[in-house]
Parts: C-alpha cells; structure tokens; sequence
C-alpha cells in the first residue's frame, strides 16, 4: 500500500519542531522511527498532511545521569538503549524488554521516545515505564512539562500528549542497587507483538520484598500498571500463597481483547503466568 500525499519537514531543534507542530495543528504528525507511524499510513489508518520529522534534533538522542536519575532522549533508538551500559548497570529491565521488541531491523530505526509516544497498548516499553514509575518529559507550545507514565495512557493511541506536544526524554529514578528485575512476554513468533506480558522490579531485604512494581502489556486498551498487586506484594515473603493472591489481583485489573493472539480469557492467564514467572526471575536476581 502506498501512503497519501504529505508534506515533509525536518526540524534541526525542539523549539523549531514545536513551532511547526503548533502553526501546523491536527494536520501534522511527528516522525520519529517510523515503524509504527508508516505501516499505519500505509494502511491508510493514518493521513497526516505533514511530517514533522525528528530525525535531525540532535538534542533529542542519547542516554546520561541527571543526579539520581537516568535521561533517555526521545530519539534514542532501540538498539542504543540496549547497547547502552548505562542502561544495562543502572536501568537493566529496559534492555531485557528491548530486545523483545520486534528484530533488529525494528530496532535499528524505532525510537524509545517513539515506542512510548505511540500509545499502542501493544508497545511494550509503556508497562516497563510504568512499572519503574518513570516520567516523560514533554515540550510544546505552552513551554515544559513533566507527566508520569503511570497518568499518560488514556486509551488506545489517546495519550495525555496535546497535538503540539512531543515527548523529549524519559526520566527514571534508577531502581536501588542489588534490586530484582524481569520482563516476561509470550509472543506467537520472533517479531510478534505480545500475547501478555509482565514487567516487575522488586527489592528485597532479610527476606521480604520491601517494594515491588509491575507493570503488564497487551492485556487492556491501555498499559497497565497493577498497584493493586504490588501492594499485596510488599513487605511479604514472596511466598506461594501471596504470590497467587497477587497474580489474581493482576488479572482481575485486565481486559484483553479476543484475537489472533488468543481469546480474552486466555491473554488474561497468560498475563498471569507471564507475571509468576517474571516475579521467580526479579526475586532470583534480586540481592539481599
Ligand atoms: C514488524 C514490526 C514488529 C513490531 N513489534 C513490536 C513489538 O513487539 N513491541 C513493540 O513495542 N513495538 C513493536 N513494533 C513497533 C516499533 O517498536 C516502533 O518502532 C515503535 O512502536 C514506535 O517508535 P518509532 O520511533 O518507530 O515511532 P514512529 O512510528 O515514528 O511514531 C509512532 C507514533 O508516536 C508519535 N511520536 C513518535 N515520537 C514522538 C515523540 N518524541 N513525541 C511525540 N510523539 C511521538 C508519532 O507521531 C506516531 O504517532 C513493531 C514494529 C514493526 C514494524
């Protein structure tokens, strides 16, 4: 399928991308690594009249320490934030789910930025941002905010973005040292959106978690962070009974729709499963 006609602009800073957002209005879209955006324009599902591509903001790319946090620059792909070191000593959850987004090809071109910024419940950064309790910081015309990702997702590709907003980087408090982590996701095939998937950062101490966060994927119209199910966790000794009144409350919170992936009741237990196993993997890595 060929997409419709559109008029392309490159933008070489923020401030220039959003003044081009802003005089553009709902005729415009940004452009980041296109591995959403294009397909959907090939279907026709998207028409946008201009492209605001960010490729050219240098200001956008990269991965650094800001204080105790960790700043992940929208247009940083894929790739480099699992080929980042950083990441892989401070933050690793975020390349043991990157490298679960798609192939390499994929990966190559698709931003962080742009896998956030989607609004895909399919995506499967949302649920690990979530999960971490990271922000997004987010310029437009009105100046800077800061939103977090537990309040971003409204609904299917409805953000809490306005149409002249982009999210510039992703700020994350890094999670404490010796802490637990795991992302677990079912796919059909290699490249394959997910099934179900769960995220969870525990820490644990004289043999009790003294926090644990979960975040889960595909199982709503939005991505889910499972407060609920962390709190039941937290202060227990992760032991069997707890674990099955947590991977009940994660369930009860989900609404997958009934595709190809499987029947609603089916994604819900593999959300399960995928969060049983992902809370066996944090609480082994996890030092005491
Ligand atoms: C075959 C295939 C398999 C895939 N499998 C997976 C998978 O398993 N898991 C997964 O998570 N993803 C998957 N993807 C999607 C991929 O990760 C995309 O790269 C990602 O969803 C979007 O990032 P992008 O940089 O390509 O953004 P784009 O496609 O350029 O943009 C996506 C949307 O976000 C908006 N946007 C982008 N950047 C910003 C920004 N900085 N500020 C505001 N809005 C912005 C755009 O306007 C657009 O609406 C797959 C893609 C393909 C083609």
């Amino acid at each position: 399928m060929i997409p419709g006609a559109f008029e392309y602009h490159r933008p070489s800073s923020v401030a220039d991308a959003v003044a081009l957002l802003a005089k553009l209005g709902d005729d415009a879209r940004v452009l980041a690594g296109g591995h959403s955006l294009v397909p959907m324009m090939k279907l026709r599902l998207a028409m946008p009249q201009h492209l605001v591509d960010l490729g050219g903001v240098k200001d956008l790319k990269g991965v650094r320490v800001e204080g105790a946090d960790i700043v992940i620059g929208a247009m940083t792909t894929q790739h480099e934030a699992i080929t980042s070191e950083l990441l892989a000593a401070k933050v690793p959850i975020l390349r043991e789910a990157a490298l679960q987004i798609a192939d390499p090809q994929v990966r190559y071109c698709g931003t962080v930025g742009g896998n956030v910024a989607n609004g895909d419940p399919g995506n499967d950064m949302p649920a690990v941002m979530m999960c971490l309790n990271a922000s997004y910081r987010v310029r437009g015309a009105g100046g800077e905010r800061r939103i977090a990702a537990r309040d971003f997702y409204e609904g299917a590709y409805f953000t809490a973005l306005e149409p002249s907003e982009i999210v510039t980087a992703i700020q994350i408090q890094a999670p404490p040292t010796g802490h637990g982590y795991a992302y677990e996701k079912l796919k059909r095939k290699i490249g394959d959106y997910a099934t179900a998937a769960a995220a969870v950062i525990l820490t644990i101490r004289d043999g009790k978690a003294t926090s644990c966060s979960i975040g889960l994927t595909n199982v709503g119209e939005r991505p889910l962070w499972a407060e609920d199910a962390s709190q039941i966790l937290t202060g227990s000794s992760l032991d069997a009974a707890t674990i099955k009144k947590a991977v009940a409350a994660a369930e009860a919170i989900t609404a997958p729709a009934s595709d190809n992936r499987g029947p609603a009741a089916y994604r819900t237990k593999v959300a399960g499963v995928m969060l049983a196993r992902a809370l066996a993997r944090a609480r082994q890595r996890a030092k005491a």
